[in-house]
C-alpha cells in the first residue's frame, strides 16, 4: 500500500485525502491548528448561493471520519527531506514520519491589515476587516462602535492585493465577490444602512457573480464608487472619516462612516512559505510553484512532491476543492 502525507487540512487537502483513501492509499493528514477547514470556518455564508459555511465545514470534516483518515492536529511540519526510499517529515517536536509521496496543501493566510497603517486598523474601532465583518454577520451583530445599528458602512477593496506598498501585485480573486456578498448581508440585517463599496475594478468572474452584483445595486441599493481610499481617521463621535477620490468623476471625496470594512486579500501561509523554501519550490511572493501552470499544475520540480489549493495562488473554495481532486489524480498516475 502506497503512503501519502498531506500537509494541511483545508478544502484541497481534505478532498485529495478522501479520494486517495478511496483508492487504498495510506493517508495521513497533518494540520498545525487544532481543527480542520480553519479559513472556511471563519466565514458566515458563502457566495454565490449564501450557503452557511458551517454546513460545508461539517461535510468536509465528515469525509475524514467516514474514510478513517488519520489526522494529526496541532502538528506543524517543519522539515521535509527526500532520500532513496521516499520522504521523511519532521514536526515541531522533532518527531519523524515517512511517506512515499507528499502533498503540500498548506493554504493561505489573510493579509494583516495592521500593515496598512494609513487605514487605521487596530487604531480606530470603526475600522474592521472582512473577517471581522463575517463574524458580525454570522452573529447578527452588525453594530457601530457604540453598539448601535450603523447608518453608513463603506467597504474598501484590494487591501493588501494589487498594492505596490504591501508588495503584493497580484489579485486575490475572491475579495470582490466577498464584498458584494457582505454588502448584501448587511442590507438584509440593517435595511436602512447606506452601503458604499470603493473599488478599483470589480472582478465578478464566477458563475452567478455578475448577477449578484446587479442585484446588489438594483434590489439593495448598494452604491459602488470607483476609487481608492487613501486615508482613514477617527472622529470625536467614534466614527471614521475617509479620504478618497471618485476616479470616474475625477473628484476628491471625504465621507464619514460608522464602519470601514477592509477587504483583505490572501497571502501564502507561514507554512507555505517555509515548506516551499525548504523543498526548493518557492515561487513568486512565497507561494509554492508547480511544475507547469497549464499541464502539470499539481506536480513540482521534485519527484513525489505535489501541491494543491491556495498554497499555489489565491483561489475560491470551489477551485480549491477541484484542485484537491486533480492532485489526487496526479498522485495516482
Ligand atoms: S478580487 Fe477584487 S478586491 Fe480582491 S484583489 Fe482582486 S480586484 Fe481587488
Amino acid at each position: 500500500m502506497k503512503s501519502i502525507s498531506i500537509i494541511g487540512a483545508g478544502p484541497a487537502g481534505i478532498e485529495a485525502a478522501t479520494i486517495l483513501a478511496h483508492h487504498n492509499y495510506q493517508v495521513t493528514v497533518f494540520e498545525k491548528s487544532a481543527s480542520a477547514m480553519k479559513n472556511i470556518a471563519d466565514k458566515a455564508f458563502l457566495f454565490p448561493n449564501f450557503v452557511d459555511a458551517k454546513e460545508i465545514v461539517e461535510e468536509m470534516c465528515q469525509k475524514l471520519v467516514d474514510n478513517n483518515i488519520t489526522v494529526k492536529y496541532d502538528t506543524d511540519i517543519v522539515g521535509i527531506h527526500r532520500d532513496a526510499h521516499g520522504w521523511l517529515l519532521e514536526d515541531q517536536k522533532g518527531e519523524n514520519y515517512f511517506a512515499d509521496n507528499v502533498l503540500l496543501a498548506t493554504g493561505y493566510t489573510p493579509f494583516d491589515a495592521h500593515r496598512k497603517e494609513e487605514l487605521g486598523y487596530g487604531i480606530y474601532g470603526g475600522v474592521v476587516t472582512s473577517l471581522d465583518m463575517e463574524t458580525m454577520i454570522r452573529y447578527d451583530r452588525v453594530l457601530n462602535t457604540v453598539g448601535e445599528k450603523p447608518k453608513r458602512i463603506a467597504f474598501l477593496q484590494c487591501v493588501g492585493s494589487r498594492d505596490e506598498k504591501s508588495g503584493n501585485h497580484y489579485c486575490s480573486k475572491v475579495c470582490c465577490v466577498t464584498a458584494v456578498k457582505q454588502a448584501i448581508e448587511v442590507k438584509k440585517q440593517v435595511p436602512d444602512c447606506e452601503v458604499y463599496v470603493f473599488y478599483m475594478d470589480l472582478r465578478m468572474w464566477g458563475q452567478g457573480f455578475e448577477e449578484m452584483y446587479r442585484e446588489a445595486q438594483q434590489q439593495y441599493g448598494i452604491r459602488f464608487v470607483r476609487g481608492r481610499i487613501s486615508e482613514a481617521s477617527g472622529t470625536f463621535d467614534k466614527r471614521v472619516q475617509i479620504k478618497s477620490e471618485d476616479t470616474l468623476m475625477g473628484l476628491p471625496l471625504r465621507m464619514t462612516t460608522d464602519l470601514l470594512v477592509l477587504m483583505v486579500g490572501m497571502e501564502p501561509s507561514a507554512g507555505t512559505c517555509a515548506l516551499a523554501k525548504v523543498c526548493g519550490i518557492a515561487g513568486d511572493y512565497g507561494f509554492a510553484q508547480s511544475a507547469d501552470p497549464h499541464l502539470h499544475d499539481n506536480k513540482t520540480a521534485m519527484e513525489g512532491l505535489f501541491v494543491c489549493g491556495t498554497c499555489k495562488r489565491p483561489m475560491s473554495l470551489t477551485d480549491a476543492v477541484n484542485d484537491g481532486r486533480s492532485a489526487a489524480l496526479a498522485i495516482m498516475e
